[in-house]
C-alpha cells in the first residue's frame, strides 16, 4: 500500500513505500498456542543446559559463525562454506531476494504459500508471478512448470507447505530444477522434520538448487531466531556478501551443537506430533470439519463464512488458532498447529463445543 509521505520528511525509497505489510498477531498468547505452528512444548533439555552455561564474559565477544556453520554443514553431508546460518529463514528468504532479484525478473510462487516470500519480493524490483493451487491444495505442478518464462529468476517452494500442508516430490522438483536452469529453485523445509523426505542431498549437485531450514519448528527455538541456507559455493559466496557476518547471536549460536545432537528429543517430539496429528484428524472428521491431507504439524480446515467467529470462540476457551481464509484460494479457512495428544484433545473438546456454540446461534436467528 502506498502511504502519503510529508513533503519535508526523508521519502523511503519508492518500493518501499509500496512494501506489502505483515503484522502477525503476536498478542496476548497466554493460551494454548496453536496460530504459529512452532513447537507446543519446549526445546531438548540438553540445549536448555548450553543456555545456562554461557558466561557474560561470552557475552562480551561478537558472535563467531564459522564453526557451526561447519558442525552443521557435516550434520547435513554438505561440504564446508555450502551452508550459511541466519536469522531464522526470514533472513535467509530476505538475503535471498536481494541478492538474486533485479527489475525485469519473476519470482516464481505456487499459492497459498508461505507470506514472506511476497513480502521481501515486494521490496525489490522483481514481479511476482503466482500459481493458484486447484481445490485440493495439491502442489499446482504441471501450472508451474507453464509459468516459468526466460523471466524467472527464483522459484520458491515451500515443502511441505503451509498453510495448505500439501508436498511436491522429489521427482516433480528435480523437474521444476531442470526446467529453469537460468533460475534458482529454493526449498523451504522449514517443516522437514514432520515429512522426512528432503533434497538437502541434492545441494551442490543441482547448479540451481538452494535449501533452506529452520530450527524455529520441531526444535522448538523459534524465540532465538535460527535458520539457515544450503547451497552450492558458487551462489553462497555472493549471498554472503548480502548476510550480515553478525545475524546469528551468541546464544543461538551456542544452541545449536546440543539441538543437533539431541536426535532421541527430537524424535520423541515429532513422534508425538504425528500421533496428535491422526488423532486430532479423527476428531475433525468426526466433527463434519473439512480438512486437507498434511505433512508437517499443523492442519487446514474450512470452518466456512463464520471462521472469524470460530477462532474468536476457541480463543475464549484458551486455544489460539490462525485464520487464514485471506490467503488465496482459502476463503472460510482456519490452520490449526498440531501439538501433543493431551493438547490437541483439549482443542479438539474446544472445537466441538465452539461448532456447536456456532450452530445454536445460527439455528437461532
Ligand atoms: N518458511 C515457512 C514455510 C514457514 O512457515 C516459516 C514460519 N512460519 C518460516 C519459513 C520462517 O521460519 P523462521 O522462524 O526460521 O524465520
Amino acid at each position: 500500500m502506498t502511504e502519503s509521505v510529508t513533503p519535508l520528511q526523508p521519502a523511503p525509497r519508492a518500493r518501499v513505500q509500496q512494501m506489502m505489510e505483515y503484522h502477525p498477531p503476536l498478542g496476548s498468547r497466554q493460551a494454548l498456542r496453536l496460530d504459529f505452528n512452532e513447537n507446543t512444548l519446549a526445546c531438548s533439555p540438553k540445549v536448555r543446559e548450553a543456555l545456562t552455561a554461557i558466561t557474560t564474559g561470552a557475552l562480551t565477544l561478537y558472535p563467531e559463525r564459522e564453526p557451526v556453520e561447519a558442525i552443521v554443514a557435516q550434520y547435513l553431508g554438505l561440504d564446508e562454506g555450502q551452508v550459511a546460518l541466519t536469522n531464522g529463514v526470514d533472513e535467509a528468504i530476505h538475503v535471498l531476494f536481494e541478492t538474486f532479484l533485479e527489475a525485469g525478473d519473476e519470482l516464481l510462487l505456487p499459492v497459498p504459500t508461505y507470506t514472506m516470500y511476497q513480502v521481501y519480493a515486494s521490496s525489490t524490483d522483481a514481479r511476482v508471478i503466482t500459481v493458484q493451487a486447484g481445490d485440493d491444495m495439491q502442489f499446482p505442478f504441471v501450472k508451474l512448470l507453464g509459468a516459468i518464462s526466460t523471466r524467472t529468476k527464483i522459484i520458491a517452494i515451500a515443502n511441505p507447505n503451509s498453510p495448505s500442508g500439501s508436498v511436491a516430490t522429489r521427482q516433480q522438483l528435480l523437474e521444476v530444477a531442470r526446467r529453469a536452469p537460468q533460475a534458482i529453485l529454493l526449498v523451504d523445509e522449514a517443516y522437514f522434520h514432520f515429512y522426512g523426505e528432503t533434497v538437502m542431498d541434492l545441494v551442490g549437485k543441482l547448479p540451481n538448487l538452494i535449501v533452506a531450514r529452520t530450527f524455529s519448528k520441531a526444535y522448538g527455538l523459534a524465540g532465538l531466531r535460527l535458520g539457515l541456507l544450503a547451497a552450492p559455493l558458487e551462489l553462497m559466496r555472493w549471498m554472503r556478501r548480502v548476510l550480515s557476518p553478525y545475524s546469528v547471536n551468541s546464544l543461538a549460536l551456542a544452541c545449536l551443537p546440543p539441538a543437533l545432537e539431541d536426535e532421541t528429543y527430537l524424535g520423541w517430539y515429532v513422534d508425538e506430533v504425528k500421533a496428535a496429528r491422526a488423532e486430532f484428524e479423527a476428531a475433525l472428521d468426526k466433527a463434519g470439519v473439512q480438512r486437507w491431507p498434511c505433512h508437517a504439524n499443523f492442519v487446514l480446515t474450512r470452518i466456512g463464512a463464520r471462521h472469524a467467529e470460530f477462532a474468536e470462540r476457541m480463543r475464549a476457551a484458551g486455544v489460539l488458532v490462525r485464520d487464514r481464509s485471506s490467503d488465496p484460494g482459502c476463503d472460510g479457512c482456519v490452520r490449526i498447529t498440531i501439538g501433543t495428544r493431551e493438547q490437541m484433545r483439549k482443542a479438539a473438546a474446544a472445537l466441538t463445543q465452539a461448532l456447536a456454540a456456532l450452530h445454536a446461534e445460527g439455528e437461532g436467528r
